[in-house]
């Protein structure tokens, strides 16, 4: 049954676009933690993502974009408003030889498979980061030397205080390391444009494949986690090398552990809380600043309620 304070909404739209109430958000994440959002909306079009964007805008009611869930941690306690998941949006476009448009719920390795096969070069270094066009832009998501800055040619944005869809350009956007001018709570992504270039598939393809192989041999498998905890403190230093150089892969929390074979990733062992992780990230940050007084920086993202010590952690 539909929560009576959302009645407002059409509800024929909202079945259209798969809505739910109450919904576990665990399950949409790459950690698998969280508690329920009041209300989960997956529209299927641009039109409507902008819509219901609008409409919980008009309402105040609180709301938080959704990619692939690969850069977050969300709390225990769950969260009390929409999650407007994009995963349904995942068109693709190549409205000129070497220019490439997706919307803000196509997969970063899709995206770069597909484009490896039209012979378009730049998005090789994506194929291992799991998240969405949007949460790939937020973060400005990179590997292998590359990043989302470095192919970006512009963003529709849909700024939700003023109700503004904009198509802002790459200078715009002010990109750095792990993050750029937009701020979630305020902007979605509704689509980018990646300015390509020309080479031979096949090269390309094997250059993709071996990017997706080292991967395959770097990183945890097998158990739920969400990339690199920390931001690299210089690029010359790690936040890996640090945390392994002060012993970190000895930590554990409950069911969250640091990852034996990366020392920057966190593995939930099963049935993890957002607490037990918090704690976690709390200790590694204290293992390194005891050794190398560095202070590591969180890069996920969080979503819902956590307590006032808990969010020092993410400051
Ligand atoms: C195994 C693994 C490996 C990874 N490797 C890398 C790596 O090599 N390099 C790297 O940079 N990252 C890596 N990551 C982290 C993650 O995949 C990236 O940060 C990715 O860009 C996050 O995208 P997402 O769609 O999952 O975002 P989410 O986790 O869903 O969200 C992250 C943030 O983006 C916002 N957001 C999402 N979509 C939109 C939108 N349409 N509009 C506005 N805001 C939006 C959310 O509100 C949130 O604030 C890895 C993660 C995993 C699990």
């Amino acid at each position: 049954m539909l929560d009576p304070k959302f009645s407002t909404f059409s509800t024929k739209k909202a079945k259209a676009m798969d809505e739910a109430v109450n919904a576990p958000i665990a399950r949409y994440t790459t950690l698998k933690i969280g508690g329920d959002a009041k209300r989960l909306c997956q529209p299927h079009s641009k039109d409507e993502l902008i819509e219901l964007v609008g409409d919980l805008n008009k309402r105040s009611e609180p709301w938080f974009v959704l990619g692939g869930g690969s850069n977050l941690l969300v709390s225990s306690q769950g969260f009390a408003g929409t999650v407007i998941r994009t995963t349904n949006l995942i068109e693709i476009n190549n409205p000129e030889p070497d220019l490439l448009e997706a919307a803000a719920g196509a997969r970063l390795p899709h995206l770069a498979k597909y484009a490896a096969g039209m012979g378009l070069s730049g998005l090789e270094f994506a194929v291992g980061i799991p998240g969405t066009v949007g949460g790939a832009v937020i973060m400005n998501a990179g590997a292998h030397g590359s990043c989302i800055a470095n192919i970006l040619e512009s963003a529709c944005i849909l700024d939700a205080q003023t109700g503004s869809i904009e198509t802002l350009s790459k200078s715009d956007l002010e990109f750095q390391y792990r993050r750029c001018r937009l701020d979630p709570a305020r902007h979605v992504v509704v689509s980018a444009r990646f300015r390509m270039s020309r080479g031979e598939a096949a090269e390309i393809e094997s250059r993709t494949r071996e990017n997706e192989d080292y991967r395959w041999r770097t990183q945890p498998i097998g158990f739920p986690n969400a990339g690199s905890t920390f931001k690299n403190p210089s690029p010359d230093k790690t936040a890996g090398y640090l945390l392994d150089q002060a012993g970190a892969k000895e930590l554990k929390e409950g069911n969250a552990a640091v990852s034996a074979i990366h020392a920057n990733f966190v593995i939930n062992l099963g049935g993890a809380s957002s607490t037990e992780v918090t704690n976690l990230l709390k200790r590694m940050q204290d293992t390194v600043m005891a050794k190398f007084e560095v202070r590591l920086h969180p890069e996920w993202k969080t979503l819902g309620s956590f307590s006032e010590s808990e969010k020092e952690v993410w400051s």
